[in-house]
């Protein structure tokens, strides 16, 4: 019986999908990576992946997991061969518990990001992570990208959210390691080494993620600043006054809020205009369980601070939820803005913070003299030491220009990122995009045992392969 009757067999020939129906799901999101596919599987439930995973582990069949498809170094699309399989997680998408006295919900890989922070808002709790994809993305690619996001500051990233997984291993077997457990020191941390493995160790089917109690007041503002350094200066105030309470910050430069603008000309600036004095805007925000006006009134005296000892320019402090969300949209336009005014390069990259204006400083002037006209456009979440710090082409500096450059623009910025102790990949992942690049910045003692976890745990390298390492 050929891959596909097989499969057939399994999920049903509604959910094997082949030809037109499989296109959408062999492109990356932003179009840059296209592949091919025996076929597309969709299964509903963790004993349908383990039956899938035997089958093509028999056929020597490699397996691409999928979730929303919106991740960014191109780890969810097949490779141009049409040999393997993508398995898609959406119909595995149900919440299994929230067991509110242990602050945790179980939940499916394949439920969207959304859905679980509405239902657990629902229920009165919530579940921190947040980033602009949450609307198509799953928990399972969230989990195996070990997603960020904006929320990072105070709740962590999602390893830091993860107590319990279910995995199906290469070899078809299930890990049944769901547990609300926050002390459990019983040899390797398995559930640690699945989060963030992008789907080359075993294929995450559910896990048991903290959640929290609902903040009751949460107080944002947009703030103007001149200079990178201002927002570090920002950061360090609102940390020393607000500390856990501080969930976000997040700078965009200038630039940034151009080009939303004017791709949605339905989003406006709290502001008037931007001012010609501010090349950073600084969105942050507090998240209190106390309702007393006295948070309102601390957050606006320590922008009246920050204003008294010139760090900012201008600032806004949301007024209503509206408005809150009004500014978020503007920030989680960004990238959608970036992906709509055509090719751009993108860097998501790590810093130690305190590293973070020497580094923009450096690293815009030599762009600046080695090509000139590339339009730097910057932004990301400060306050976790993360800088998407992505160029683009310009009326003087053409696509075809950029693409011809881009390897030396990757060289340059991951070059001087790994020069100041910096990491290459602050929460987007390795995929297909950074995976040459690996090689360059880790020592081969690393690679090394990356590589002795691989063979052991998928000897027959049919997860994912071509990816990561
Ligand atoms: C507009 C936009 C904004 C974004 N902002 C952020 C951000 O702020 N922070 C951030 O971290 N990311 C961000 N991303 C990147 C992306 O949304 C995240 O990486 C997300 O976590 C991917 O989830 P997904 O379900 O779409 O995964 P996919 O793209 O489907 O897959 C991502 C990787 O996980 C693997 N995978 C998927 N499901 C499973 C599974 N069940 N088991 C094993 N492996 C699996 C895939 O093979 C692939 O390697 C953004 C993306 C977009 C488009």
């Amino acid at each position: 019986m050929n891959i596909e009757s097989a499969l057939t067999s399994v999920v049903g020939s509604s959910n094997v999908l082949t030809n037109d129906d499989a296109a959408p799901y062999l492109t990356d999101w932003r179009g840059y990576y296209h592949g091919s596919a025996h076929c597309v599987v969709r299964p509903s439930t963790t004993d349908q992946v383990a039956q899938i995973v035997k089958l093509c582990a028999e056929h020597r069949t490699a397996i691409v997991p999928q979730g929303g498809n919106t991740g960014l170094v191109g780890g969810a699309t097949p490779d141009a061969s049409g040999m393997a399989v993508v398995l898609l997680t959406t119909r595995l998408n149900q919440i299994r518990d929230l067991d509110l006295a242990n602050n945790t919900v179980t939940v499916e890989a394949g439920c969207i990001l959304e859905s679980l922070q509405k239902y657990c808002k629902d229920h009165d709790r919530l579940f921190p992570l947040s980033l602009a994809a949450e609307g198509s993305c799953t928990i399972g690619g969230n989990l195996a990208s070990n997603a960020g996001g904006s929320q990072v500051l105070r709740y962590g990233a999602i390893r830091d959210l993860t107590l319990g997984l279910e995995v199906v291993t290469s070899d078809g077997q299930i890990w049944k390691g769901l547990n609300g457990l926050r002390k459990n020191n019983t040899g390797y941390d398995l559930k640690s080494l699945f989060v963030g493995s992008e789907g080359t160790l075993g294929i995450i089917t559910a896990a048991t993620l903290k959640v929290f109690p609902m903040p009751r007041v949460r107080h944002t503002a947009l703030v103007a600043v001149e200079g990178i350094e201002h927002c570090l200066a920002l950061l360090e105030r609102a940390r020393a006054a607000f500390e856990a309470n501080l969930t976000a910050f997040e700078v965009m430069a200038d630039v940034c809020l151009r080009l939303v603008t004017e791709h949605f000309p339905d989003q406006h600036l709290p502001f008037h205009e931007l001012s010609p004095h501010a090349r950073w805007y600084v969105l942050l925000e507090i998240a209190d369980s106390n309702i007393e006006d006295h948070v309102r009134t601390s957050f606006e005296t320590m922008l009246g601070d920050a204003y008294g000892a010139a760090e900012i320019v201008n600032a806004v402090v949301a007024n209503s939820i509206d408005q809150s969300r009004s500014m978020w949209h503007l920030r989680e336009s960004i990238t959608l803005a970036q992906a709509k005014s055509g090719k751009s390069i993108k860097h998501d990259i790590a810093l130690p913070i305190s590293r973070i204006p020497q580094f923009v400083d450096q690293m815009g002037q030599h762009l600046s003299k080695e090509f000139p006209g590339l339009t730097i456009m910057p932004f990301g979440h400060l306050g976790d030491g993360n800088l998407h710090y992505n160029v683009a082409s310009s009326d003087d500096f053409n696509p075809e220009k950029l693409l011809q450059s881009q390897d030396e623009i990757y060289l340059a910025v991951h070059d001087t990122v790994h020069a100041y102790g910096g990491s290459i990949s602050a929460e987007h992942g390795v995929g297909q995009l950074k995976r040459r690049e690996l090689k360059r910045y880790k020592t081969s003692h690393e690679l090394n045992m990356m590589q002795a976890i691989k063979s052991a745990l998928d000897p027959l390298n049919i997860l994912n392969p071509g990816k990561l390492l």
